[in-house]
């Protein structure tokens, strides 16, 4: 490994995709968050502006999405949703702030369905990783 790439925005984004198979991975960031509304016009989540939100003003619900950074087992980094279900993780981990790197989780969905609720278990072992800058990739998500 050399160099450095921090507040480079890496692309192409790659999202981890849970699968009933567990997969072990350990944390790269801290966990952030961004707030969006689903569009059902353009099917995907789009950034609230705040004050001047068109969403808001149609009184459509703003949604919470967190993000951190993962490295798989094989080096592979990725980023991953975590939605209000996830919640007991996001709270741990959000506790953790930077102590979340190198953190371990054990990320699998309960079911084979693409909707079947998604388990983030926070195990209490660590490992050595690179922390990876992905403050702003997150603050481009769901930008229109
Ligand atoms: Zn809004």
């Amino acid at each position: 490994m050399s160099g450095s790439t921090s507040g480079q925005v890496e692309l192409p984004l790659r999202w981890l995709k849970p699968s009933a198979e567990p997969v072990s991975v350990v944390c790269a960031t801290r966990v952030y968050y961004w707030d969006g509304h689903w569009d059902t016009v353009l099917g995907r989540a789009i950034r609230c502006s705040g004050s001047d939100c068109a969403y808001c003003d149609r009184a459509q619900a703003v949604e919470r999405r967190w993000v951190i950074g993962v490295k798989r087992p094989g080096g592979e980094r990725f980023l991953f949703e975590m939605r209000k279900r996830q919640r007991a993780a996001i709270d741990l981990l959000t506790e953790l702030g930077e102590a979340s790197v190198g953190q371990r989780l054990s990320i699998r969905r309960e079911g084979d369905s693409p909707t079947s609720p998604v388990t983030v278990s926070v195990l209490s072992m660590t490992a050595t990783v690179e922390r990876w800058e992905i403050e702003k990739l997150v603050s481009v998500l769901g930008r229109a």
